[in-house]
């Protein structure tokens, strides 16, 4: 695969390392955006300008799956892809087009050392083998984590910099839902933001007024979005975006995200 058409695949499996800890996205599957109804201010010059997100169909890619994250002292899971389940474009929402999971059946065995499972929010494209079952393993044995304003009462609902486990912290980023939660990850300074559903897509750094029809308090959203950008601007902060096409690990500058390779 070229560089330009990972802005507009599905994300294959990546890893990247920060400091001692081995960070890996696990694809699930993908889920096309139709970007006039996907986001709130439709605006074809901004897709103009950025071309290399559509998918020969006009669609903006957004994967679906789950960042595995390990360090020599603890594992978490965030997110849980979709799980085995299919939505033709027919079937799917009229802003979605196809909606695929399945694919973390493939890496069960990278789930056998898992501590906990963290969601940043408990939408079905990041609960789907929670709720299906986890394939061959043991997870819905290990606590479930998300945010204390939609945690149900089987989860531990995390609060606003509460720490998890020594160098992992939730954030809270509220307005995709209400408990909608980022988890910053400090490996000796090296830190990784999981920030979720507060970007669907790279081209909301550039533009952080475009919220997704699906916000539950889009003003919300667009403060914590910016809030986001404010961190990621940092030196040495790195940003996951569990739906960005195949660049789901990278940077900010200069108003556009600069992929990592992974
Ligand atoms: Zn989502």
């Amino acid at each position: 695969m070229t560089a330009r058409e990972r802005w507009a695949a599905s994300a294959v499996h990546r890893t990247i390392t920060l400091g001692d800890a081995e960070i890996s996205y696990l694809p699930d599957g993908r889920v096309e955006l139709a970007p006039q109804g996907w986001f709130t201010l439709p605006d074809l010059v901004a897709f103009d300008s950025v071309p290399e997100l559509l998918t020969p169909s006009g669609y903006l890619t957004g994967s679906i799956g789950s960042l595995l994250i390990r360090t020599p002292d603890w594992v978490v899971l965030i997110d849980a892809g979709y799980g085995p389940r299919k939505l033709s474009r027919e079937q799917s929402h009229p802003s979605l087009g196809e909606l695929t999971g399945g694919g973390l059946a493939d890496h069960t065995e990278a789930f056998a050392d898992v501590d906990a499972v963290l969601f940043t929010h408990l939408h079905d494209d990041h609960t789907g083998w929670a709720m299906a079952g986890w394939p061959g393993t043991s997870l819905t044995e290990r606590p479930h984590l998300a945010g204390v304003l939609e945690a149900p009462s089987s989860f531990h609902g995390v609060s606003d910099g509460e720490q998890i486990f020594p160098g992992l912290t939730a954030l809270a980023s509220p307005g995709h839902t209400r408990g909608h939660t980022s988890y910053l990850i400090d490996r000796g300074g090296e830190q990784l933001l999981v920030f979720g559903d507060a970007m669907h897509s790279p081209i909301q750094v550039a533009r952080p007024e475009l919220n997704s029809c699906f916000e539950a308090d889009p003003s919300s959203s667009v403060k914590s979005r910016a809030q986001t950008l404010e961190y990621l601007s940092q030196p040495g902060v790195v940003g996951a975006g569990v739906h960005f096409a195949d660049v789901v690990f990278g940077t900010t500058a200069d108003n556009a995200w600069h992929p990592l390779d992974g």
